[in-house]
Parts: structure tokens; sequence; C-alpha cells
């Protein structure tokens, strides 16, 4: 679960969170959405400690991360992240890229690596393409290996930041199908996203933030459809 209390951020004089309240409860899927330079990359990576919290609390899988004494780096180990654009190494094969993190951070040795980078890179259907380099797939492809990646590593949690959003529209869908997947599996998500088709199937809980605050959240039936405040009826006109 991911639990998260008066959190704010500054980037010197720029307030960009400014007192975040709310919580993601184990095996639920919240959709974060809102419009550009709201704060919502700047949430996600004070979750896993990319960026270190102004103020208030962070708590994920049962540890304050904003406790000097956590132990972080355990801490981002259980936590899974996928961003917009892939970085896959691209002098490694799809096998190469979900095993790595494996070797290095986890210290797996190679036939367990690879044992559990075969069954993830299947979960996410790349079964066919464990020994194709980056170059050789396409975006939705590449996405699916870092997604495979991120559960390799075995987190308790998944971070996603617009997964889809550097995808060619024919492509999305592929990487929404696997993300969906991983919620009817029980995996907590915390996901920015423009989708508001999938935030409205998927999610149990919709956030929308705007300049650095929750407007209002709820189901998506209520945020996406029946909006309380006129900033997310805003919103939501130029996005649906
Ligand atoms: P988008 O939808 O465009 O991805 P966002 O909601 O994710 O936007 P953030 O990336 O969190 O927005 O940025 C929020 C604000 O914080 C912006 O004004 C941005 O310029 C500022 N900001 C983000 N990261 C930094 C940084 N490392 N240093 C200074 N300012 C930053
Ligand atoms: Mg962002």
């Amino acid at each position: 679960a991911i639990e998260i209390s008066g959190l704010r951020k500054s980037f010197g004089t720029n307030e960009v969170l400014r007192g975040i309240d709310f919580r993601v409860g184990p095996g639920e899927v919240v959709c974060v959405i809102g419009p550009s330079g709201s704060g919502k990359s700047t949430l996600l990576r004070c979750v896993n400690l990319l960026e270190e919290p102004t103020s208030g609390s962070v708590n994920v899988v049962g540890v304050d991360v904003t406790d000097p004494d956590a132990d972080i780096d355990a801490v981002r180990r259980r936590i899974g992240m996928v961003f917009q654009s892939f970085n896959l190494f691209p002098h490694l094969t799809a096998l190469g890229n979900v095993m790595i993190a494996q070797r290095k951070v986890l210290k797996r040795d190679k036939a367990e690596a690879g044992r559990i980078a075969r069954e993830n890179l299947e979960r996410v259907g790349l079964a066919d393409k464990i020994g194709s380099y980056p170059a050789q797939l396409s975006g939705g492809q590449q996405q699916r290996v870092a997604i495979a990646r991120a559960l390799a590593m075995g987190p308790e949690v998944m971070l996603f930041d617009e997964p889809t959003s550097a995808l060619d529209p024919e492509l999305v869908g592929d990487v929404l199908g696997v993300m969906r997947g991983l919620a009817e599996q029980g995996m907590t998500m915390l996901v920015v996203t423009h989708e508001m088709s999938f935030a409205r199937e998927v999610a149990d809980r919709v956030v929308f933030m705007d300049a650095g605050a929750v407007v209002e959240e709820g189901p998506p039936a209520r945020v996406i459809d029946d909006p309380s405040h006129e900033r997310t009826r805003t919103f939501l006109s130029r996005v649906l």
C-alpha cells in the first residue's frame, strides 16, 4: 500500500506539491489525472524517492520513506516504476534487459534471473521476442519489456508515469492490456495517465490534480462522468 499525507515539494521558491493526501490500498488501482505541470510526475517521484519531499510523509509497503533511518534502497526494490520513455539498454536483448537488474541488484544467479525474465516476458506477451534488441521492437513492445523488467524484481507496488503517451495510437492498446492484466491479478498500482477509458474501466479510484493539489477523487464513474469541480470539468472537456 501507499499512504501519502501532507506531502509538499518545492523546487526553490516554486511549490509544486501543496499538501497531498491520499492512499492506495493493497490491490487497488488509482489513476492520477490532471493538466501538464500539475505535479503528477513529481508526486510519483516522491513515492519512490527519486525526489525528496520537502515535508509530509510517504509510507510505501509499510515503510515511512521520509524517515532518515529508512533503508531507501530496500524500499525502492519493492517498487516497480515504468516511465514514458522505456530506457532499455540498446546493446542488450529483451531477455538481457529483464535480467540485468536482477543480476546486479538482487544478485540472482544467471539461471534464475533468466528463468524469471522469460516468465515475465511471457506475462507481457513477448515470449517470441526474448532474443530481440530494442531497435528491433516496436515502441509498444519496448514498453512491455520495460514492464517485464519491473515485474521481474517482484515489486509489491507498481508506479506508471504516462506509460503510453510516447506510443503510436495503434500500440497503446497492447500496453494497456498488460496493465489491465496486472490489475486483475491484484497488483497495487498508481498510474498517471491520460487514457480515460483505461481509468474508467480499470481504476478503483481516480484522483484529479491541479496546481499541486488534489481537487477531487473518487470512483471513476463519479470523477470522470460526473465531476463536482469546475476545474475537473474543464480538464476533462479537453482530454475526452
Ligand atoms: P506533465 O503532464 O507535463 O508530465 P506533471 O503533472 O507531471 O506534468 P511535473 O513534471 O510534476 O508535472 O512538474 C510540476 C512542476 O514542477 C513544473 O512546473 C515543473 O517545471 C516543476 N519541476 C519538476 N521537476 C523539477 C526539477 N527537477 N527542478 C525544478 N522544477 C521542477
Ligand atoms: Mg509528468
